[in-house]
């Protein structure tokens, strides 16, 4: 019998999950089961599926912080780092506009708050405690400034204990040039298309011979550590399948289909700009600006994808999202840093889901919002999508900006939370695809990727 691979693994039990997790929470709502074992049930999946999602955190930061640093230091040319973090930017600004765009456009031609009853969703709402957040009170400017200071960190192994992404990657960014200041001298970034090891590094006196050796040995240190990293992310990642069934029995047992009687529309139209942009626009940017198979490159992200779906962690799926982004060819030094950056900043599901929800609260308010205050809407969606973390419901915490900025009150998060995992779980999915497109289309332009991309699979 031919060997089932991971994704097929992943997949069975994610089926599993949900076969088990969903009679079981439309019994219990019939009074048929005790809603008290499905709830102890699905809070079981939860357990289960956390300690796999513990795991993969475990990683990240290590993770992060050596690709990062190994990375950098390995580019020789330290200006073809200013060109990838500007391509990398521009493309995660663009594709976020995008999604924006296309979550705008639908929820104006869908209507889907129009016809929606505010009573029930009221209901609805009672059973869900609404995020506690502080961020209302931040205007758009402020909130811009403190995403860019804050990406320096006062310390960098605080910002390390305490999971600061923006911070962690900035000092191993910093850290990994200076390494290879240190090893390499100035004329590591002047002329291009040299290898380190050059005649002209050869050492000026003793002092300067010991300096580079010993950089060399920082550099070095960092690669292995890199390299364990990977492999204790590949013994962690056989795990997937048991972590995947546990959240896939939390999110079926535990919140069921119900919730979608009252907010079904407004589901469905976060759900159909989500396939637009999953299926349609970054499948165009794949074929168009990364000269990739589309087809063959979702092949390689399934694992990732599929894990990104059920944990709705992208920071959590970063070790898997870093694996099958080398498997679809694109090399660790590209990948290394588009990715973590991409799980940090870029969150077109995010920011799509943003919009659609707050136009949707404003429609169920019968707030009729101008183009002018779509817009604004717009750009703090954007903000917001930059500043969420890459972790379960950020995007719900950080809707508060949004809707204040267009004065609905911030209660109203309330409102949507009934369907929110189901929706966090396909945006999730969305932010990791639209990261390993990055990695594609940066490497393609960065001259990393071979001329013809991967074949379409048949
Ligand atoms: N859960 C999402 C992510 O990890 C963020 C969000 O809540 O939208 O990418």
């Amino acid at each position: 019998m031919r060997r089932l691979k991971l994704h097929h693994w992943i997949l069975i039990s994610m089926a599993l999950g949900a076969a088990v997790g969903l009679p079981m929470n439309w019994l219990g709502e019939r009074g048929d089961l005790d809603p008290e074992l499905v709830r102890s049930i699905a809070a079981g999946g939860k357990e289960l599926g956390g300690i796999f999602l513990r795991l993969l955190q475990m990683l990240v930061v290590p993770l992060i912080v050596s690709s990062l640093i190994s990375g950098v230091t390995g580019m020789g040319d330290l200006r073809a780092l200013g060109r990838l973090g500007g391509r990398t930017i521009v493309f995660y600004l663009s594709t976020s506009a995008l999604a924006i765009l296309t979550g705008v456009l639908l929820v104006n031609l869908l209507n889907p708050g129009a016809g929606a009853d505010l009573g029930l969703l009221e209901a609805g709402a009672g059973a869900h405690a609404a995020p506690e957040v502080a961020a209302s009170d931040h205007g758009l400017g402020a909130m811009l400034w403190e995403q860019l200071t804050s990406m320096i960190p006062k310390n960098p192994l605080q910002a390390a204990a305490e999971g600061d992404m923006l911070g962690i990657i900035f000092f191993s960014i910093v850290l990994g040039v200076f390494i290879s200041f240190v090893e390499h001298g100035k004329e590591a970034e002047g002329e291009e298309g040299e290898g380190p090891y050059r005649e002209s590094d050869a050492p000026r006196d003793d002092e300067d011979a010991r300096h580079r050796k010993n950089a060399a040995l920082v550099r070095r240190f960092w690669e292995g550590f890199f390299e364990v990293m990977m492999r204790m992310t590949l013994a962690v990642i056989q795990l997937a399948p048991i972590g995947v069934f546990g959240f896939m029995l939390y999110a079926a047992a535990g919140h069921g289909l119900s919730a979608f009687e009252a907010l079904g529309m407004y589901a469905l139209t976060v759900f159909i700009a989500l396939c637009v942009h999953a299926f349609v626009t970054l499948p165009l940017i794949l074929r168009v600006f990364g000269g990739h198979s589309p087809l063959a490159h979702a092949k390689a992200m399934t694992p990732a994808l599929l894990t990104a779906f059920s944990t709705a962690s992208s920071n959590g799926t970063l070790p898997l999202t870093m694996r099958c982004v080398e498997e679809s060819g694109v090399p660790s030094r590209v990948g290394s840093f588009v990715l973590p950056l991409g799980a940090t900043i870029n969150m077109d599901g995010t920011a799509l889901y943003e919009v659609v929800a707050v136009l949707f609260i404003a429609q169920v308010y019968g707030m009729d919002l101008d183009l002018s205050q779509q817009l604004v809407v717009a750009t703090t969606a954007l903000l917001a999508s930059v500043g969420a973390a890459g972790i379960p419901h950020a995007g719900t915490v950080m809707m508060v900006v949004v809707l204040s900025a267009v004065g609905l009150p911030t209660t109203a998060v309330g409102l949507i939370l009934a369907v929110d995992r189901i929706l966090d779980m396909c945006r999730t999915t969305v932010n990791v695809w639209s990261d390993s497109a990055a990695a594609v289309v940066v490497a393609r332009h960065a001259g990393e990727l071979p001329a013809e991309g991967p074949a379409d699979p048949e």
